[in-house]
């Protein structure tokens, strides 16, 4: 990042209609989408910011933190103009970045649950650093963020994108993530970036009193859904919403 954005970034209130265009003779031309590595990539990205509150992302932190974080850093040079699409994007080894919009949805299920005075989540676990995007994005809302990958690989390049964005909250972990990282526990928050066919006994034990596991689940029909757990008086409780397409998560280190 040449400029460091501040934090929280300066956003419409959710809800506040959009600002007027002016005439269309009066305007001049837009560039709505990116060109190259040497983009200046802020409209742009506001411009994605503003579609996701269309879509219904309501919470500020997370527009603030999705207007943070620059996405065309985080994905292949082939692909920079479609960095601030919805759509999810090839990061190598068969994985992907998810779609801002399940980012930001997932990430505004997260902060639904227990937060500090300031409105910040604790530590938090994220299972799949992929790329490290979504990294960057919670580091915005939490006060420690914990991201394994299991894949050396992505480990290492997700290392690479980060480095100069110098997010001393951030710790990037080489593992098995379904063993999820028992020295950062307990966390307020889990988030997973691949589907299981359950929620690993050991998320819910390294999860906080009030904490909050959001992630995606293989559900008895064989198709993926998000999956809410949370842990109140020591008692788990479940929901199950939409339905999501998530890599799959797989055990052991490769
Ligand atoms: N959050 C990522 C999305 C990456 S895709 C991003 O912003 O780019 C999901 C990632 O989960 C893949 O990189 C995959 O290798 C990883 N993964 C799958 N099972 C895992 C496990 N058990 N532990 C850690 N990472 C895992």
């Amino acid at each position: 990042m040449t400029r460091r954005p501040g934090f929280p970034a300066r956003l419409p209130a959710p809800g506040a209609p959009a600002p007027a265009r002016p005439p269309a003779a009066a305007a001049a031309p837009q560039r709505t989408v990116p060109s190259g590595l040497g983009l200046d990539s802020h409209a742009v990205r506001a411009r994605m910011v503003r579609k996701l509150a269309g879509q219904g992302v309501r919470d500020a932190r997370v527009l603030a933190a999705m207007n943070a974080v620059d996405r065309h850093r985080f994905v292949d040079s082939a692909l920079v103009n479609q960095a601030y699409e919805d759509t999810s994007l090839p990061i190598g080894l068969g994985q992907t970045i998810s779609k801002p919009s399940v980012v930001a949805r997932m990430i505004e299920l997260l902060l639904a649950g227990r937060t500090d005075a300031n409105g910040r989540l604790g530590r938090v676990l994220e299972v799949g650093t992929g790329c490290g995007y979504q990294a960057a994005v919670l580091s915005q809302v939490a006060t420690e963020v914990y991201s394994i990958e299991r894949l050396r690989a992505l480990h290492e390049r997700a290392r690479e994108n980060l480095r100069p964005l110098r997010l001393a909250n951030l710790h990037l972990l080489f593992g098995d993530g379904m063993q999820g990282y028992a020295k950062g526990a307990p966390y307020a928050g889990i988030i997973a970036a691949a589907g299981g066919d359950a929620v690993p006994v050991q998320w819910t034990d390294q999860l906080a009193e009030g904490g909050r596991i959001v992630a995606p689940m293989v559900m008895p029909h064989g198709a993926q859904a998000l999956v809410i757990v949370e842990k109140t008086a020591g008692r788990l409780n479940q929901s199950v919403l939409e339905g999501v397409h998530f890599v799959p998560l797989k055990s052991g280190i490769a």
